[in-house]
């Protein structure tokens, strides 16, 4: 991508119904990009077809254009492109596995299912963590062209380092570093020839330009192995801010497989769509200097104060009740 401009992704997975908590991401996404007069990218993240759940697609396209969080690039908004969807890009993930094949980075894994279950039970038994035992990593390369010309189903696997340290800085939550003894040799295509969720993920916010990744918390443990992944291709590592759940009570996240506080259903209850928009940006964020007393704000005002500095760590509980309020 040629500009240097802010470019951002709201990057759901059709596997429920995108309720309120979703939606604070696609506007803090949303927020970003137009802050800086960047793009914002819609990108359906659909390669699981088993958790694949009928209609969330349309309540995600239906709720992103009745709160006028609209995506930049798409036939249906003028652009070239988009909005993107994954389960149709799925054919050239596996060029990029293969240059790092190729640079000695990753490397083709023949292990059976029944071997790596063998392998777990052995290492659960003896009270350890499950984990890959680098089997295939330092297979000859002639016994891998043979295996390969011979049909064998294989995975590829990139080269995680054995030793140090890999960590990055988060606008939220600071500094974080995991050791990369306790990372695998992750999995990058699988046997079918797709790539992993993780894989595509990387991929395409490389491809994509994207300069600022804003995502739930719980991708924070996952996000040293995208950056080893970063690194190992030599691309631009994005800046990392991850937003705290937007919890139902106070032991329980929202839920998109039980259909937890849609947007669609506050509506359909009365609730105006500008006091909802207002209340979830509030959940989670508060705006600073001459702003901080004001409650009320208008998309346009709030894309022209945003700044993620004002997200906080803490996970923030959803109240009907306060909406109401509003
Ligand atoms: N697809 C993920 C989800 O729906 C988000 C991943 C990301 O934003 O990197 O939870």
């Amino acid at each position: 991508m040629p500009s240097n401009k802010v470019r951002t992704r709201f990057a759901p997975s059709p596997t429920g119904y995108m309720h309120v908590g979703n939606l604070r991401t696609a506007l803090y996404t949303y927020l970003m990009a137009k802050h800086e007069d960047g793009t914002f990218i819609l990108r359906i993240e659909d390669t699981d077809q088993g958790r694949y759940v009928e209609g969330a697609v349309d309540v995600i396209y239906n709720t992103l254009r009745e709160t006028g969080l609209l995506w930049d690039e798409g036939p249906d908004v003028g652009g070239p492109v988009g909005p993107y969807v994954q389960s149709e890009r799925m054919g050239m993930f596996k060029q990029y596995a293969e240059q790092l094949v190729a640079e000695g980075k990753a490397y083709y894994c023949f292990c059976t299912e029944e071997r790596l279950e063998a392998l777990h039970a052995e290492q659960r038994a003896n009270g350890e963590m499950t984990h890959y035992d680098g089997c295939c990593r330092d297979l000859p390369k002639e016994e891998v062209e043979k295996r390969l010309a011979a049909g064998e189903p294989y995975v590829i696997r990139q080269k995680i380092p054995k030793e140090g340290v890999t960590g990055f800085d988060d606008v939220v939550y600071g500094h974080i570093e995991v050791n990369n003894s306790e990372m695998d040799d992750q999995i990058l295509i699988k046997t079918d020839g797709m790539p992993t969720y993780n894989f595509a993920n990387v991929v395409d916010d490389h491809l994509m330009g994207i300069t600022h990744v804003i995502r739930g918390s719980e991708y924070l443990s996952s996000t040293p192995k995208y950056n080893l992944l970063y690194q190992a291709f030599g691309w631009d590592i994005p800046t990392y801010i991850h937003c705290p759940p937007v919890m139902k009570d106070a032991q329980n996240k929202l839920s998109k497989r039980n259909g937890d506080a849609s947007y669609q259903d506050l509506v359909a209850k009365g609730y105006l769509s500008d006091a909802v928009m207002n209340y979830i940006c509030l959940l989670g964020w508060s705006p600073k200097g001459e702003y901080a007393e004001q409650e009320i704000f208008s998309l346009d005002e709030l894309v022209k104060i945003w700044s993620p500095d004002g997200i906080s760590k803490s996970p923030a509980i959803f109240d009907p009740l306060k909406l109401r309020a509003i």
